[in-house]
């Protein structure tokens, strides 16, 4: 079936007792066994449980993936992938992603003898010289969070599959609406689901997508040996979500595009980063590798005091961390997303204290320009 099909139908055949067209929330611990030996495929619901199960096929199949495993949150699926690996392995990973990914590898994965090297990853011989012999991982996060930097997931398959080793990329700034990892050649897809694909930002949750029967059957392991499992209210509230992600989506795309291009002409904004715009660096390579441009944008406003005045004057727009969901969020990276990540780090990388960084939602568009020139009227 096509993308929007797929969010409504796959995995969520109606309920068999009574027809339920929705998933129930399959509230129980438990499942009690006709005979001693035998049982209806559920056991205990750490291991098992309809309503994840559900979301678990739906998610697969929107990655074009065979298996998916559901998480209580995205940093537990990314923890999750991580200990499939053993002390002394070593993890090729961007040097600009999601502050909570450096704080896992750096502050408790590293402890347990996992060896990290951060490379610029848009950079695809940064990467192959980045690779050791006991390279396991190669973990790509594109676009970037929050500078908007394209990796050429084909590229860096190639290379590390040559290698040996596998690719996974975290694809919660695009969704699988806007970029498939695995077509292109990805072996894990990871999302925290708290952002695009839940939508509504009322449920933490994370996924672990793959294609392998060897690697879902480690992840599979993983999940119900440590338990970090989407509770089945959680499940149904992101099935709930993923309905609409198809025209969700579409809208964010419009709304991002004339974002961007309003901030791209507005005099008090020094630069721009979003590669929906011709003059983003890698514009041409995002124009192949996705199926759109998504609403996330970020913006340099010039110094801390600007981007503060700016911040403490929208209204409509939410001063939030996270992202994705229908309302319009907004951030600060240097001191929110990305405090964790050492200043020199964010220095270089281009987080400065006067960028500012949007998930515009899919509010009227009129509105949230509006909300924003008169946030510019404090700069
Ligand atoms: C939010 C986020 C995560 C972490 O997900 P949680 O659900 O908050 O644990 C990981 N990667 C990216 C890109 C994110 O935006």
């Amino acid at each position: 079936m096509a993308f929007s099909t797929d969010c409504i139908h796959a995995g969520q055949e109606p309920e068999p007792h009574t027809g339920a067209v929705t998933i129930p929330i399959y509230q129980t611990s438990t499942y009690v066994q006709p005979e001693l030996g035998r049982n209806k495929g559920y056991e205990y619901a750490r291991t098992k449980n309809p309503t994840r199960s559900a979301l678990e096929a739906n998610l697969a199949a929107l990655e074009g993936g065979k298996h998916g495993h559901c998480f209580a949150s995205g940093m537990s699926a990314e923890d999750t992938i991580f200990r499939m690996l053993k002390s002394g392995d070593h993890v090729v990973a961007a040097e600009n992603m999601y502050g909570g990914s450096y704080r896992l590898f750096s502050r408790v994965l590293e402890k347990f003898g996992l060896e990290f090297t951060y490379v610029d990853t848009s950079k695809i011989d940064a990467v192959r010289a980045a690779i050791q012999p006991n390279t396991k991982i190669v973990y790509l996060e594109t676009p970037t969070n929050p500078m908007m930097t394209i990796t050429d997931i084909a590229a860096c398959a190639a290379v590390a599959h040559k290698a040996g080793a596998l690719v996974a990329v975290d694809n919660t700034f695009c969704s699988p609406y806007l970029q498939r990892p695995i077509e292109l050649g990805a072996d894990i897809v990871v999302h925290s689901t708290t952002k695009f694909i839940n939508g509504h930002s009322d449920s933490v949750g994370g996924v672990v997508v793959s294609n392998s029967d060897e690697i879902a059957e480690a992840i599979g392991f993983l999940q119900n040996a440590v338990g970090a499992i989407l509770s089945p209210f959680d499940s149904w509230l992101v099935l709930r979500g993923v309905k609409t992600l198809a025209v969700r989506m579409k809208r964010h795309e419009e709304n991002g595009q004339a974002m961007a291009s309003y901030l791209a002409h507005h005099a008090k904004v020094k630069k721009v980063y979003y590669p929906g715009l011709p003059d983003h660096p890698q514009h041409e390579l995002a124009k192949r590798q996705m199926n759109g441009f998504g609403s996330m944008i970020s913006f340099e406003l010039g110094s801390k005091e600007k981007a503060k005045a700016f911040l403490d004057h929208v209204r409509l727009c939410s001063l939030a961390e996270s992202l994705g969901g229908v309302e319009t969020l907004i951030s600060h990276p240097e001191t929110m997303t990305h405090a964790s990540v050492p200043a020199e780090t964010r220095k270089r990388l281009g987080i400065s204290p006067g960028l500012v960084r949007i998930s515009v939602g899919i509010e009227d568009i009129e509105d949230l320009i509006a909300d924003v020139e008169n946030a510019f009227e404090a700069v």
